[in-house]
């Protein structure tokens, strides 16, 4: 039972003006510790309302989503948010991080959340930020950070929240060359300590460096090697 994510028939549909948008169709897929991989197609083909599936903000037309072997489907609503807190980080493409809390509290937030206590939560946060080399941000402000830090600030916060389960939407799109691939080396890091990661992309380097690439089209998604 190495299937971390085990998706089953899964089906979205969009109704929108009274006519039916079939994003994804019968989609049986699974994904495994430790493996990394890209997500690819065109813009609107899907790849955003999939990792809003997986990550449970969103529920599916049909089909079944499994984590760690669990259903998500027809739990309740307290289940399913400690499944996601336990389970599944997330990070966007931007406006990932919380305005009003400066780096240091946007990473120890998932730590307060789970309990712990606001000092402990901040000198681990502290340490983290230390390990994607913002150090010397720790009281910075999102909107003092470069697009490029605040990325890295985001992939703290997934650090922080020990989830097994990352997904990125788009995570380096609005980064130059050289930024995304600093950025990507922490998920490469992330990959090595075990944990499961579906990124979705438009950057061929980052797919040619996954274990391999999802694409998405017409509705259906296949495994590509290349
Ligand atoms: P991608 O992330 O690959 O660019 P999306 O998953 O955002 O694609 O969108 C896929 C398709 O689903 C698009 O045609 C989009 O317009 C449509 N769509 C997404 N969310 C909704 C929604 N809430 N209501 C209606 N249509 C939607
Ligand atoms: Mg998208």
């Amino acid at each position: 039972m190495s299937d971390i994510i085990k998706i089953k028939n899964l089906q979205k549909h969009f109704i929108a003006n009274r006519s039916v948008i079939k994003v994804l169709n019968n989609i049986n897929i699974n994904l495994k510790k430790g493996e990394l991989v890209a997500l690819m197609g065109p813009s609107g083909s899907g790849k955003s309302t999939f990792l809003h599936l997986i990550s449970l903000l969103d529920t599916p037309t049909k089909g079944e989503i499994f984590i760690f072997g669990k259903k998500t489907q027809n739990i309740s609503e307290k289940q399913k948010n400690l499944m996601i807190r336990n389970n599944i980080s997330i990070i966007f493409q931007n406006n990932n991080l919380l305005s009003d809390f400066n780096s240091l509290e946007n990473v120890a937030i998932p730590l307060i959340i789970r309990g712990e206590k606001y000092k402990s939560s901040t000198e681990k946060a502290a340490k983290i930020l230390d390990k994607v080399n913002l150090g010397h941000r720790l009281k910075h402000f999102p909107s003092d950070l470069s697009g490029g830090e605040q990325q890295r600030v985001a992939i703290a916060r997934s650090i922080a929240s020990e989830t097994n389960i990352i997904l990125a939407d788009e995570p380096t799109g609005n980064l130059d060359e050289k930024t995304s691939k600093e950025v990507f080396s922490y998920f490469l890091k992330l990959k090595k300590s075990k944990k499961t990661i579906l990124i979705a992309t438009h950057n061929r380097d980052i797919a040619k460096q996954a274990d391999y690439t999802l694409r998405i089209s017409n509705g259906n998604i296949k495994r590509s090697n290349a």
